[in-house]
């Protein structure tokens, strides 16, 4: 942002700064402590979507929306045992697999999409889920977090930061980003997270946001980063 205009838009209050959004003002520069804090609290950070391969995830990932990681896990557990590949998807009537996985929500939808996304992996991917993110989001019911999602976990390639609801409230929280759509939230991560961080550094944060830093009472006061958080003074000022 250009010099100007970040100082007119940021208003000084005590030993925080503010942008115009409410939210405390950006600050990179407690970037390289703050994974060095998160990298040794959470060496076992992981992805919570159980998967054995890149087609399980991306099934599971795509039932992820807009439902919790245990309710999918219970989902999969059964699911992944009945179909085992892109084929067994569309050689059932789009009613039963919306039985199958009910209970994750909006299953018409995921159901469709699923299928739909399953007959273009045999048609055009030959049967294998794509590595580059282009191709990934050809797919139905793939976006940007979904496609980040498989890529970094099965793939192991670091093609952007994966933006949940906890990364999203946390990178606000620490003041590491100005904006609050999950799209600019990545573009502004990726601008400050070293690359070889990007996968893990949204496993660390959504652990860090589950254990600690939960959305209505985060535990500021046991909080390994409160020294280095602008919101830790606004949290404990209103519990006083
Ligand atoms: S100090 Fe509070 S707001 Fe900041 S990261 Fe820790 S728990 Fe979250």
């Amino acid at each position: 942002m250009d010099n100007d205009i970040r100082t007119l838009s940021n208003l000084h209050f005590g030993a925080v700064f503010f942008s115009l959004n409410g939210m405390p003002a950006p600050n990179s520069d407690n970037m390289n402590e703050i994974i060095k804090r998160l990298r040794r609290a959470y060496p076992d950070a992981h992805c919570a979507l159980v998967h054995s391969n890149a087609f399980e995830l991306l099934i599971a990932t795509i039932l992820s929306a807009q439902c919790t990681d245990e309710r999918v896990n219970i989902v999969t557990a059964d699911l992944f045992r009945k179909y085992r590949g892109p084929a067994d998807y569309t050689a059932v009537a789009q009613d039963e697999l919306e039985k199958d996985i009910h209970s994750t929500g909006f299953f018409r939808n995921k159901a469709k999409n699923i299928q739909a996304a399953c007959t273009k992996i045999i048609d055009e991917f030959g049967g294998e889920v794509p590595a580059t993110m282009d191709e990934l989001l050809t797919l139905n019911g793939v976006a940007r977090k979904t496609a980040n999602v498989v890529l970094g976990n099965a793939f192991g390639i670091a093609s952007g930061v994966v933006v949940d609801t906890h990364v999203s409230r946390l990178s606000q929280r620490l003041g590491l980003v100005e904006t609050t759509t999950p799209e600019k939230i990545e573009l502004e991560l990726q601008a400050i997270v070293p690359k070889k961080h990007w996968v893990m550094f949204s496993h660390w944060l959504i652990t860090h946001g589950r254990r600690i830093c939960t959305a209505r009472k985060p535990k500021c006061g046991e909080c390994f980063l409160a020294d280095v958080c602008p919101s830790y003074e606004i949290f404990m000022s209103d519990a006083d």
